[in-house]
């Protein structure tokens, strides 16, 4: 069949829609370079890790089903204890949703055209500059940190002579202590920064604090109606893996009972998604503790799958200790106005075992889903969105956590 209508708005958005299918293939480079004017995120910074287009030489095929290749052996049901039968049914529900998420990529017209498009991104694309880059996490943690200024360079760009198009650029900097400060690109353009030698892309109108979690306090807005519509979290759950270990601090999870999801609410409620990891422990804690202790009310579970460069999952569907997806707990947190009822009657009829696929970038690194989850957000117009434990920042988002800034350094996007 023919390529169809939904392949030149994916190109456009970053988003294609399966037809009669609540999946969803998202590309990542695309969805983020919506909040870039000058800028583009580089592809082949991006999708280091799963998109090698040097094995993809050739048009991929759908020949053989990749999900039915290396099937690894099951484990056992009777060696299971308790948590794992839990989780292994946790599973067992999600399993054929997946499977039918997956077809829908493999068998869609358009699968093919969107990987090579993919590829053929990735391998004409370049990162700005190389080098060391700055640990946020470290130097934060250090008696300097206070210390540290970033520049702002804000250039204003105007018309000189309107007959020739002439731009006569004008730049403004801004002086700021990096952590602990609310630091804010108002403008409507990328603004360009330094902090010790090194560029970081801002995006237009977003805003980033830079702390630890004991200083989280700050954040919260002294009115509700200042208050968000969206709080996206991805806490740094503990886990046995020595990668993770390297990358950033972990805390247990009693810690993450003391977010102010209320303070931080919109009066009119807000829509909270969590990502969380397969291990039951942590399940059973998220639903019997986490959520009550934030006033958060469970609605829904959304997938993200995870696939490769030529369709396949990352790993065996049924690997036990290393599945294929992760899980975004969807949550509402009623605000002062709103209540409940009128809520759910609004926006409860939501629907359940949501799917997004894609092409993982960095080690822990999650698709941005803020524009699938607007659809589903209580209260005003244009939501006030926060990202907790963030490490990027995004268009109209408030992005926290001990390094929002990681993934702005410049050798993430191509230049001008
Ligand atoms: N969502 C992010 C992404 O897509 O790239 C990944 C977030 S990662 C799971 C958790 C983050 O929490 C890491 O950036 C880590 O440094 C940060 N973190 C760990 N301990 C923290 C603390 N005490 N205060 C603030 N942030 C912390």
């Amino acid at each position: 069949s023919k390529p169809s209508d939904e392949l030149p708005r994916f190109l456009d958005s970053g988003i294609y829609r399966f037809p009669n299918s609540n999946a969803v293939f998202v590309d990542p480079v695309r969805l983020l370079n919506r909040s870039y004017n000058r800028f583009r995120v580089s592809p082949s910074a991006y999708y280091s890790r799963f998109l090698e287009p040097k094995h993809y030489a050739q048009e991929p095929t759908l020949s053989s089903n990749p999900n039915k290749r290396k099937r690894k052996p099951k484990k056992q049901p009777h060696s299971l204890n308790e948590k794992e039968r839990a989780a292994d049914q946790r599973h067992q529900e999600a399993r054929p949703l997946l499977l039918k998420a997956h077809e829908s990529l493999l068998g869609s017209a358009d699968f093919p055209a969107i990987m090579s498009k993919l590829r053929s991104d990735f391998c004409s694309s370049t990162e700005l500059t190389g080098g060391e880059e700055h640990s946020f996490i470290e130097l934060g943690s250090v008696w300097q940190g206070p210390l540290c200024d970033i520049t702002l360079n804000f250039k204003f760009t105007r018309l000189k002579n309107e007959t020739n198009n002439e731009e006569n650029g004008k730049v403004e900097q801004r002086v700021l202590p990096v952590f602990n400060n609310l630091i804010v690109n108002d403008t409507h353009d990328d603004v360009e920064a330094e902090f010790l030698k090194r560029h970081y892309i801002l995006p237009r109108e977003s805003c980033f604090y830079m702390s630890d979690l004991g200083q989280i306090h700050n954040i919260i807005p002294a009115e509700s109606d200042n208050g968000f519509n969206l709080i996206v979290i991805d806490p740094p759950w503990e886990n046995g893996s020595a990668r993770q270990k390297s990358l950033y601090p972990t805390l247990p999870s009693r810690y993450f009972l003391s977010l102010p999801i209320k303070q931080l609410t919109h009066q009119e409620g807000s829509l909270v998604a969590l990502w969380v990891t397969n291990r039951e422990k942590l399940r059973n804690f998220i639903e019997k503790e986490l959520f009550p202790a934030w006033g958060v009310r469970y609605l829904f579970t959304v997938y993200w799958l995870k696939v490769k460069g030529d369709g396949s999952l990352i790993s065996d569907l049924d690997l036990f200790h290393h599945r294929p997806y992760e899980c975004l707990l969807l949550g509402y947190c009623h605000g002062k106005v709103m209540n409940d009822s009128e809520y759910l009657s609004e926006f409860g009829a939501v629907k359940d075992k949501q799917i997004i696929i894609s092409i993982p970038g960095a080690y822990s690194r999650k698709p941005p889903i803020g524009e699938l989850l607007l659809e589903h957000v209580p209260g005003v117009k244009s939501a006030r969105c926060i990202e907790l434990f963030a490490r990027e920042m995004v268009t109209g988002w408030f992005s926290w956590g001990n390094e929002p800034l990681h993934f702005q350094d410049s050798r993430y996007f191509q230049g001008e």
